[in-house]
């Protein structure tokens, strides 16, 4: 999923496709202004304000971000659109982006493997005292004796052992701000699903491009 997804407008609809080459409809030119709108099929000419917007794509490279909670699939990108236990596999980063995530053999501290990710930034850039102390609790945090591979599975009751891994250690560092720990669903619900959404809408719209040459969206499409 590595082409730019540009979104315009035409017959008073928003309609995406990639930036440049690969769609059906401009097979003979990659020139934006030789394009056609896919529903009155005139050709497109963009003027002054109407410039096609560039979508963000929702994958970020977790090994650049830092203090995160990050969720990736072993199977790409294009499996998290889905809150499926079994398919995907979280962690956490530190400031330098290695990320430590609760596994089959234990923690392990991965420096490679998470470039297309959904995170989720836990600390505000200007927490330059919870930045500070991230990496030592995240180290200490992480050799606990709870984290140990006999234990992968025993955990498993309370979840998949990988999230509970991550949702205890963002627990504790909120303990240690004065804060609420927050449960499963809490979390879930307020920092996961809302960004799942995102993805599932943006890997829909850029699935339809890859098959149709352009997705038309519907009223209820926010991206
Ligand atoms: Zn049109």
């Amino acid at each position: 999923m590595d082409q730019t997804v540009i979104k315009y407008r035409h017959c008073g609809r928003d309609i995406y496709s990639f930036s440049c080459s690969n769609s059906h409809f401009n097979k003979q030119s990659d020139d934006l202004n030789r394009r056609e709108c896919p529903i009155c099929r005139h050709t497109l000419t963009f003027g002054l304000l109407d410039a096609p917007v560039a979508i963000t794509c929702p994958f970020i490279n977790a090994h650049k971000v830092s203090c995160a909670f990050i969720i990736g699939s072993v199977h790409g990108p294009s499996h998290l659109g889905e809150w499926h236990d079994t398919e995907i596999h979280v962690g956490l980063t530190n400031s330098q982006g290695l990320v430590y995530n609760y596994t089959l053999s234990g923690v392990q501290r991965d420096d490679r493997g998470w470039e297309q990710c959904v995170c989720v930034q836990l600390v505000p850039p200007w927490r330059h005292d919870l930045r500070d102390s991230w990496d030592r609790e995240l180290n200490e945090f992480s050799l606990l004796p709870e984290w140990v591979s006999e234990r992968f599975h025993e955990e498993r009751e309370f979840g998949s052992c990988c999230y509970g891994f991550a949702l205890t250690f963002i627990n504790r560092m909120r303990s240690l701000d004065g804060k609420v720990p927050l449960s499963r669903d809490e979390f879930t619900g307020c920092h996961v699903l809302p960004r799942i959404k995102t993805v599932s809408t943006y890997i829909n719209i850029y699935h339809t491009i890859l098959q149709h040459g352009f997705y038309i969206a519907d009223k209820l499409d926010n991206m």
